[in-house]
């Protein structure tokens, strides 16, 4: 079977972790793009957007904090998944993420095979969204050219 990559965009202000875990999807086939900052994530997503399945987003970041960037993404880029990343002590503030629309999220050091299981989810949940998408505007046109009645 033909693995489609994910296209993750990794957003976190710490260096070393952000590589690791690019080198790491990376090897197992996934696009990766990444950011440093949330100001970074949204200016790339500005230019990205339909380049990007799902960003895995610090919450703990100087400037903007990772609520503040998901803020942003569910206005501007809503089809996007987010998946929070969360050290001990913000995990409350995770949960508060996906009260806002964040797919899920992980604990710090993030576990690479509950990451990818994530990321899967994640994905699932765009493609099954954009379909419907797909199926709705085709309904639309049906009934525009007056074929649906
Ligand atoms: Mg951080």
């Amino acid at each position: 079977m033909i693995k489609i990559p994910i296209r993750v965009l990794i957003v976190d202000d710490e260096k070393d972790f952000v590589e690791m875990l690019s080198l790491r999807l990376n090897e197992v086939g996934e696009k990766v793009m990444s950011a440093y900052s949330g100001k970074e994530c949204l200016d790339l997503l500005e230019k990205e957007k339909d380049n990007v399945d799902v960003v895995v987003l610090d919450i703990k970041m100087p400037g903007m904090d990772g609520i503040e960037v998901l803020g942003e993404i569910r206005k501007r880029f809503p089809l996007i998944e987010t998946i929070m990343l969360t050290g001990h002590g913000t995990t409350e503030t995770a949960v508060q993420g996906m009260k806002l629309g964040a797919f899920d999220y992980l604990l710090k050091p993030a576990d690479f095979a509950d990451l990818q299981e994530k990321l899967e989810g994640a994905r699932k949940r765009k493609d099954e969204q954009e379909e419907r998408i797909r199926q709705a505007e085709a309904k639309l046109l049906v009934r525009r050219s007056g074929g649906a009645f």
